[in-house]
């Protein structure tokens, strides 16, 4: 008959998944999960350290949850980026087309957790926020409170206001954002919520600015970067 212990793993496995993704589903196997009861029972070193890391994952989990319920009560109303008055006809269509692709509910979904809580963030910095219809992502204009020209959480790009933007000088850039939404989506997966963030930052020491794995990726000129000689 299953302990205790034994029938708090499927938790364990559930805050393994949720806070640390496909990595998680591969910690949690029922095999691992034995061996490490089993270790936990015999070392207190590791019963200790055990409950650390689940703490930490108790917390990321409900930081993302936090994250969640901003996103589903503020982010749903965001109005829709209006193009400047003086666009044509036509880059004003285009501006407010929203786009139609399955990648954007599915980016929207597995990065709702981060977009939420850079929301939130925006919202206490009383940023200017509105949705950009074609790639479906929040832009959130405001002055300082991010790195570089504007940063991407999730779906949030935080950013400086850019009111006179028209769509051939905007869409450079949110194409370029989008394609981080996208490597925040599939790192999400991967490895969770810290995933991204981490990987990004750790490319970034090895390889700065336009050197930056990542950005090349998403697309130099589009992100601002001058493209270094030979690239
Ligand atoms: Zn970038």
């Amino acid at each position: 008959m299953p302990d205790r212990a034994e029938e708090r793993n499927w938790v364990e496995g559930l805050f393994r998944v949720l806070g640390t993704g496909l990595l998680g589903l591969w910690w949690s196997r029922p095999s691992a999960m034995r061996r490490r009861l089993a270790r936990r029972r015999e070392c207190t070193g590791c019963l200790h350290r055990y409950r650390r890391l689940m703490r930490l994952l108790i917390g990321l989990v409900w930081l993302q949850i936090c994250g969640v319920v901003v996103l589903l009560g503020y982010g749903v109303q965001v109005p829709t980026c209006q193009p400047p008055v003086w666009s044509t006809a036509a880059d004003a269509a285009r501006y407010l087309t929203p786009g139609s692709s399955w990648v954007i509910p599915t980016r929207q979904v597995l990065t709702s957790g981060n977009s939420g809580l850079a929301l939130a963030y925006s919202q206490m910095r009383r940023a200017e926020i509105c949705r950009y219809a074609p790639t479906g992502n929040l832009i959130a204009s405001m002055h300082g409170g991010f790195a570089r020209g504007g940063t991407m959480f999730g779906q949030t790009f935080v950013t400086l206001p850019r009111p006179d933007y028209t769509y051939p000088e905007i869409e450079p850039v949110v194409r370029h954002e989008a394609r981080h939404t996208d490597q925040w989506a599939l790192f999400t997966v991967l490895g969770g919520p810290l995933a991204f963030p981490l990987s990004y930052s750790v490319d970034e020491l090895f390889a700065p600015g336009p050197y930056n794995h990542f950005e090349r990726n998403a697309g130099l000129a589009g992100g601002g970067y001058v493209l270094p000689e030979g690239m």
